[in-house]
């Protein structure tokens, strides 16, 4: 035998992430139920080629604090129990606290996420086994964790895995159960850009069974409801129409976590024997409440297969409230009647309930102009403020001519602006729309924190300087900022009797209703005081006064437009406002054909 070795800790690490990690199904699974910790009301899951190039969940939960971004990588890092005695209380998914540091063993991760109380997000990117700089970024609240390249430096792993459809549909599977067993938490799953289904968290289990089964599915249930002291359940089983030729349509949650349990199967199948027929199963979702100590999870590593105590009393207070409930009814097949093909149409497809998942927000950041479709966005969506258009992101291909470059400039065709603020630009094969005074305010914020951070921020003085008075707490806020307001170019003299002196103004902000917002920045500051970090702070006021200057300019005129455009291709991320929201939406040409039904699809 050759001689003992120790291991170093990246092969120790990646042991102990193979025990954790061993398919994109329990990535998913653990960032999903790191969310659902979180208190997440939204959770979006993306996977790419069934998660073997990227997953992304996307949640709404409180987010990590700036602080604890690198702690939760680290092994044995949690913030859900402290020491042993809390095991026996704990009722989060996750407490082991070795998920994000086994993922990141394995993988490349980049994490987006801001709490409530931050003002700006964080970014954060462990790659290679190294980590970035904790970046602020504008976010919001929620995390989205992103992984790539997952198994990279495990080659060996990468053997035992399925098919790319394979992994797909295990990932499929999981977040059915996962939704399935949140009725409260609105999902969406998008595999290869494909949205799947999507639930609306609106607390109704027959809903979810509608958004993954169908309307078949969901017009042919019968509701059980169990009130044993041994165990008590919820749920529904399907019509004898309903029958399936295996299992898998048996769907089990037990404590809220889905499970595969003998027991449930066979007590189900007994009280429904009577309609069925040989080798067939009955379609069944049930949720099982009883008390911990009855079932031992641990028979299984995926904790999935349970076994219970006290068998045959489970199984045939089960079974015959199963038999009760068949006999109870009448199983009249409920078949639609369809009015138009868009009724077939809606009756195959389960529609996509209101849109309100959280978007991945690194993309609209980073690559992508928001494309509208115009056929399947609700009215509500589009009023939203914040984001106004969530759904739909499509993501420019990184071979499809960028619209934002000098070289497509030429070829705009720009037909002329709407409602006094958006102005419409054809090119190619889309339609483009631009917010006037979300770019322009882009532009002006970006030119002003360029400076600030060159320190050359260029100001005009104000002659003669215009005379403010204050109230007394009007006059506080200006003085505990008067700093950052100093430093952007908006030079102030307290007379401290109630009334101030602005002397200048930035220069690019120069030339606009001056007082009116110095006033809306001073409002804002005594609503909405800013705390702590000074950048933070900065980039606050410095967006506060960009957003009150554009307020003045509503004119403007092709070229105008052509030098605004000129300016966002200077910047890093042209496609967001500094609040986040969008300055290009896009509808494609093919949209505009299926309005008009030139066109089917
Ligand atoms: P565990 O969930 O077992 O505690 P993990 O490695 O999965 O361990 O996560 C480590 C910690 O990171 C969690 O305890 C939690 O504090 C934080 N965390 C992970 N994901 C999220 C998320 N989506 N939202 C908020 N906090 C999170
Ligand atoms: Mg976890």
């Amino acid at each position: 035998m050759a001689g003992i070795n120790i291991l170093d800790k990246a092969t120790i690490e990646q042991i102990a992430a193979g025990e954790v990690v061993e398919r994109p199904f329990n990535v998913v699974k653990e960032l999903a139920e790191n969310s659902i910790d979180a208190g997440a009301s939204n959770i979006t899951v993306e996977i790419k080629d069934g998660g073997l190039s990227s997953i992304r969940v996307t949640d709404d939960g409180e987010g990590i604090a700036e602080e604890d971004i690198k702690k939760a990588f680290m092994p044995h890092a949690t913030s859900k129990i402290i020491d042993i005695n809390d095991l026996l209380s704990i009722s989060s998914l996750g407490f082991r606290g070795e998920a994000l540091s086994s993922i990141s063993a394995v993988s490349d991760i980049e994490l987006i996420t801001k709490t409530k109380e931050e003002l700006l997000g964080c970014h954060f990117i462990h790659e290679k086994e190294t980590d970035s700089d904790i970046e602020k970024i504008g976010a919001p609240q929620g995390t989205t964790m992103i992984v790539k390249n997952l198994f990279y430096n495990v080659p060996a792993r990468k053997k035992f895995l399925k098919s790319q459809t394979g992994e797909g549909n295990m990932v499929n599977d999981l977040i059915e159960h996962i939704a399935l067993s949140h009725p409260e938490i609105g999902f969406k799953f998008i595999s290869n850009n494909r949205p799947v289904f999507q639930t609306s968290g609106n607390g109704d289990l027959k809903e979810v069974i509608y958004r993954i089964y169908g309307r078949e599915t969901s017009d042919n249930l019968i509701g059980i409801t169990v009130e044993d002291d041994i165990i008590k359940a919820n749920g529904f089983l399907g019509n004898p129409s309903l029958t399936r030729s295996n299992r898998s349509f048996e769907t089990f949650f037990m404590n809220g976590r889905y499970v595969h349990c003998d027991i449930f199967s066979k007590a189900v199948e007994e009280g429904y024997s009577e309609y069925l027929m040989q080798h067939k199963f009955p379609f069944c979702v049930i949720h099982f409440e009883c008390d911990p100590s009855m079932i031992d999870v641990n028979v299984h590593p995926a904790k999935m297969e349970i076994r219970i105590h006290r068998k045959e009393e489970v199984y045939s207070v089960i079974s015959e409230a199963v038999r009760g409930c068949m006999s109870e009814r009448e199983h009249i097949r409920a078949v639609p009647v369809y009015e138009s093909k868009e009724e077939i149409k809606e009756f195959r497809l389960p529609p996509v309930p209101p849109k309100d998942s959280p978007e991945p927000f690194e993309k609209n950041r980073i690559l992508s102009i928001r494309h509208y479709d115009p056929i399947e966005e609700s009215e509500d969506v589009i009023k939203q403020e914040v984001p106004p258009v969530v759904s739909n992101v499509s993501q420019m291909d990184l071979f499809e001519e960028r619209f934002l470059s000098k070289d497509s400039m030429s070829d705009y065709r720009i037909i002329g602006q709407v409602f006094k603020t958006y102005w419409l630009i054809e090119y190619q094969d889309k339609l483009y729309m631009m917010d006037q005074h979300a770019a322009h305010e882009k532009v002006k914020y970006e030119r002003l924190m360029e400076q600030y951070h060159k320190k050359s921020v260029t100001s005009q003085s104000l002659n003669p300087p215009i005379i403010v008075d204050l109230s007394a707490r009007e006059s506080e806020a200006v003085s505990e900022y008067i700093d950052v307001f100093e430093k952007l170019g908006m030079e102030i003299e307290n007379f401290g009797t109630g009334s101030i002196a602005l002397r200048s103004m930035p220069q690019d902000l120069y030339g606009t209703d001056e007082l009116g917002f110095f006033k809306d920045i001073v409002d804002e500051l005594m609503e909405n005081p800013l705390k702590g970090d000074p950048e933070v702070i900065l980039s606050k006021i410095a967006s506060m006064s960009c957003k009150a200057a554009v307020k003045g300019n509503t004119e403007m005129n092709r070229e105008g437009i052509l030098a605004l455009l000129s300016e966002l291709m200077t910047l890093d991320n042209p496609y967001n406002c500094p609040h986040g929201r969008p300055t290009l939406i896009s509808v494609t040409k093919q949209d505009i054909e299926k309005r008009f039904s030139r066109i089917v699809t």
